[in-house]
């Protein structure tokens, strides 16, 4: 509220405005009056702008009138979620008292906020993510750090102590790969880089919480929301625990009661995971791809194929995260080569599964209070086929598969509850009755039955009224604002009886009321009155009665997404016609007719040409690819990085046969990824990357290398790259694909044992190129730039005028450079440029005539050819 408004002068209720803003000063504050949610002062001129609502006012007690806006209650959810979605946190003001009953201002609180990392609204939510709110915590020791998805009720906790990985990227990673919709941060958190990780990614909101620095207070406020099970998982790890205590606050700001949902964390190990840095993943587009930040042609939409929305969740977080130990890798491969070879079992799943709606958000909802009955009929849907499914896996001739299904809970009777309780379609509102079968409580039963009887009474007594009066077009109707009353049209008033008692005169009737109408409608009325009230209560006890089997329904949830997860990557290997990688642990990867698995779908069957990698041998540990721009390269280096990683999520990969070695990392240095808003040069960048790889990167790792060196001056650039190479060759002794333009870094296959050349083949006709795309050992001689650049549409004036340069510069550097080329390939360069010069010279005399040049004329021609 700006200094214009007086708070002594403002009216009640804008001073209670006023005062419950207080207390919630990050959010727009919506404040319910009768059927709408209104915002005064500033927040009614933010919200305005953002929801593009009218601006208007309210007498607030000053001459000028308070600005002011509003939205139907009805409606407020839609509002809301818009608001968040901008980035806003939403703090909404209810009536807690009935307005009628009301002595003075309607007593009002803060009954829900809502903000991008707590909203529950499913609508509002995409469906195949999670959406999480992260506490940071960092002091001395390090960072700790805890997530959670309140719509599901996931919560972890994992910390970052190791000194390197404070002052590095890993919390960057980390925070990358879970993409949390909002941040808690303790008020010290000093990490520079992070910071500076913020500042680039404004759409994330930030909270401030403030340093406490009593222990017992964190570890209280854990054990009383999660208990002391929980509370001992993370007992040794103390600033995960602060940050888990923040972020339980922070949502229990909002919830006097504990969300059953809410209730047990889980242990990430972030070390126990493939490291992925955040480049990687943009490079290999695993999750989005990255041109237009969508998910077309990202590693997740490939192999997602689940037919749940948990299923999809899960390859989400299986992508992000893949496994490093051969068993548990062989585990997942083995269940999902059992569904790639029995498509009738995998079949039979899809069926099961396509029944199953969200569990995991429709339990969320139920402990959040936010569900209706028509969730409980989509829980009911979802739980129908489980017993079914459960003996069908039991039976399948498979060990993995068969210990899935005893573990399958056993929620027979949540079923049966449902069906017996719920109608097949249910209204939305839980309020207004509608919701419970007959037969399922002997009480509402009865209610229903007098209400019954009183509606045929009155019925009757419609039939004999009309009778009795002689009035043939009487009829006892409902209005919402007047109740029940017998309707009269103004031609037959005069045949009223004197008993009716007048209500209401519309334009061509009349309505009244008698005395046996009132007891009926008090009947009806009443009755009906409490069966709402009741159905609402019985509703609230099939809530509560599913709130205590939350535990069971979060792990069948699990469940199933376990094996829809395993079935959507049978059906990927099944599509396109991928093999089982075979693991191995000794550095050593080979790949035949390896092929890129978006690239390949995007061309047309058998356009693809495969390639074989074979890689981590004391003779190929180093690979320098060399070949002309747009050959191939890339897509070589990005399909082997990719083999690895689905392999290790326990995918089937695009090739004929694969053995790979489990990589602990997967580093990429792909293409000039600008960061001008930071500040840093193309160069920079690339530099700051590398170095990072090779501080981070162990003989486990994968690197792949794109154009390193590219950056600056080319003899700057084939120094860092030639030393790099050197580098990596004796000192690292790491498994890494080089693709370059520095044709001179070829000469280390003689001079480094483990360093090999490789180069993608094209072939010159009718002076184009056609690229070959096959991979062999060799060095490609030049770039063929010129060419590639013709084909991409220069000007002719430019592409001819290029090759004119190209020729000048051969000329010189050929003889300075000879102890680099092949004398082959000089001599062919120098017969190149002389037969162009001779082609050129003669072009030119072709359009002299000699007949009309004087000597003089003849003498200067000849001058210039020399
Ligand atoms: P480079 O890195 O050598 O410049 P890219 O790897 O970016 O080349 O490849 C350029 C394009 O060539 C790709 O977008 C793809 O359409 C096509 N391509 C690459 N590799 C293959 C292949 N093995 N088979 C068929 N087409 C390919």
């Amino acid at each position: 509220m700006n200094n214009e408004f007086k708070y002594e002068k403002l009216t009640p209720m804008l001073k209670h405005y006023v005062d419950v803003k207080k207390n919630f000063n990050d959010s727009v504050l919506l404040y319910r009056v009768g059927d709408f949610y209104e915002a005064f002062f500033d927040d009614a001129i933010t919200i305005s702008k953002v929801l593009q609502l009218a601006l208007t006012g309210k007498e607030c007690g000053h001459d000028k009138r308070a600005p002011m806006c509003g939205v139907p209650h009805h409606v407020i959810d839609t509002y809301v979620n818009k608001l968040v979605k901008k980035g806003h946190k939403v703090a909404l003001c209810d009536q807690v008292e009935d307005p009628k009953k009301a002595k003075g201002l309607v007593k009002r609180a803060i009954t829900r906020v809502i903000s991008p990392g707590t909203i529950v609204d499913l609508d509002s939510l995409n469906k195949k993510e999670n959406n999480y709110l992260l506490s940071l915590y960092e002091n001395k020791f390090g960072i700790g750090a805890c997530f959670s998805d309140i719509s599901t009720g996931k919560l972890v906790c994992f910390e970052i102590r190791n000194k390197i990985d404070i002052t590095g990227n890993k919390l960057i990673d980390e925070v990358e790969k879970i993409s949390p919709s909002e941040i808690l941060i303790n008020s010290n958190f000093k990490n520079k880089k992070f910071r500076e990780y913020l500042d680039l990614n404004p759409s994330i909101l930030i909270n401030k919480i403030d340093d406490n620095n009593n222990f017992e207070d964190f570890i209280q406020n854990v054990r009383e929301h999660l208990g002391d099970i929980n509370y001992s998982k993370i007992n040794n790890l103390r600033i995960a625990l602060v940050a888990c205590s923040n972020l339980l606050s922070y949502i229990y700001k909002f919830h006097n009661e504990n969300l059953a949902h809410l209730n047990e964390i889980e242990l990430l190990e972030i070390d126990s995971y493939m490291e992925l840095d955040a480049n990687t993943r943009r490079n290999l587009e695993l999750h989005n791809n990255i041109d237009k930040k969508g998910k077309e042609n990202s590693i997740i939409k490939l192999i997602d194929k689940a037919d749940t929305v948990m299923g999809s969740r899960l390859l989400n977080e299986w992508l992000e995260r893949p496994l490093i130990e051969k068993e548990k890798i062989e585990k997942r491969l083995d269940m999902v080569e059992y569904l790639f070879s029995n498509r009738d079992v995998s079949e039979k799943i899809t069926y099961f599964l396509d029944d199953i709606y969200d569990l995991e958000r429709i339990v969320g909802k139920i402990s959040y209070q936010r569900a209706n009955a028509r969730d409980m009929i989509s829980l009911k849907s979802s739980l129908r086929n489980i017993p079914e499914f459960k003996i069908y896996l039991s039976n399948l001739n498979n060990k993995a598969y068969k210990d899935l299904a005893n573990i399958i809970p056993d929620i027979g009777n949540i079923y049966e509850i449902l069906e017996k309780a719920v109608v097949n379609n249910p209204p939305i509102s839980i309020t207004d009755g509608g919701i419970i079968k007959d037969n399922f409580n002997d009480k509402l039963d009865k209610l229903k039955l007098e209400s019954e009887s009183a509606e045929k009474d009155l019925l009757e007594y419609e039939v004999s009224e009309r009778e009795k009066t002689g009035i043939k077009k009487l009829k006892i109707n409902y209005n919402k604002n007047s109740g029940y009353s017998i309707e009269v049209t103004k031609s037959f008033i005069n045949m009223v009886p004197k008993s009716y008692i007048r209500k209401q005169t519309l334009k061509n009737q009349e309505r009244y009321t008698t005395e046996r109408l009132e007891e009926l409608s008090n009947l009806i009325l009443g009755s009906s009155d409490m069966i709402n009230e009741l159905e609402y209560e019985i509703f609230n006890e099939l809530r509560d009665f599913i709130l205590e089997n939350t535990k069971k329904l979060q792990y069948l949830s699990k469940l199933i997404a376990i094996i829809d997860a395993l079935n959507s990557l049978s059906k990927l290997a099944r599509e396109n016609n991928y093999t089982k990688p075979i693991m191995r642990n000794d550095n050593i990867i080979k790949i035949i007719n390896g092929r890129h698995p978006v690239i390949e779908k995007n061309l047309k069957e058998n356009e693809f040409i495969a390639n074989d990698t074979d890689i981590g041998e004391e003779d190929n540990l180093i690979q320098i690819i060399t070949g002309p721009n747009m050959a191939g390269k890339s897509t070589y280096m990005r399909q082997m990085a990719i083999i690895i990683i689905l392999a290790q999520i326990g995918s089937f990969v695009p090739c004929d046969k694969a053995e790979i070695s489990i990589c602990d990392k997967v580093f990429t240095r792909i293409g000039a990824s600008d960061n001008i808003s930071k500040g840093e040069s193309t160069f920079m960048l690339e530099m700051n990357e590398v170095s990072n790889i090779l501080k981070n990167a162990t003989e486990s790792s994968f690197i792949i290398l794109d154009e390193v060196g590219r950056g600056t001056s080319s003899d700057d650039g084939l120094s860092i790259a030639m030393s790099l190479v050197e580098y990596l060759s004796k000192k690292k002794r790491i498994k890494t694909v080089f693709a370059t333009h520095f044709h001179e870094l070829t000469i280390l296959e003689n001079e480094l044992r483990n360093v090999v050349n490789l180069k993608i083949d094209i072939l010159e006709e009718n002076n184009s190129l056609v690229f070959l795309r096959k991979i062999s050992r060799g060095k490609s001689d030049r770039s063929y730039g010129i060419e590639v650049a013709k084909m991409s549409g220069l000007p002719e004036e430019v592409i001819e005028n290029a090759k004119i340069f190209m020729a000048k510069i051969d000329d010189n550097k050929s003889i300075s450079n000879i102890s680099r080329n092949s004398k082959e390939n000089i001599k062919e360069t120098l017969s190149n440029i002389k037969n162009r010069k001779i082609n050129d010279i003669k072009s030119f005399c072709k359009n002299i005539n000699i007949n009309d040049l004087t000597p003089l004329e003849a003498i200067n021609i000849l001058n210039k050819l020399i």
